[in-house]
């Protein structure tokens, strides 16, 4: 579910820059833990994923929310 919250704003990925794992929250799934993320370690992106995927701190997908499964 997306946030329209700062820092949020409604966007659709969301990095958390401490564990490196990008997550969808058009798929959201409750182990995403998303409220548990440090506003420190936010990262949010409009942008399509591969915005996502050339931040530094980027390591992974979500095994919850960006499995290519569902
Ligand atoms: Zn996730």
């Amino acid at each position: 579910m997306r946030r329209q919250y700062s820092l949020f704003n409604g966007k659709r990925y969301v990095l958390n820059k401490n564990t490196g794992v990008c997550h969808d929250l058009d798929n959201e799934d409750k182990n995403c833990q998303i409220d548990e993320i440090k506003t420190e370690h936010l990262y949010c992106s409009d942008y399509l994923y591969s915005d996502i995927k050339k931040r530094t701190s980027y390591k992974e997908k979500c095994d919850y929310c960006m499995n290519s499964d569902k």
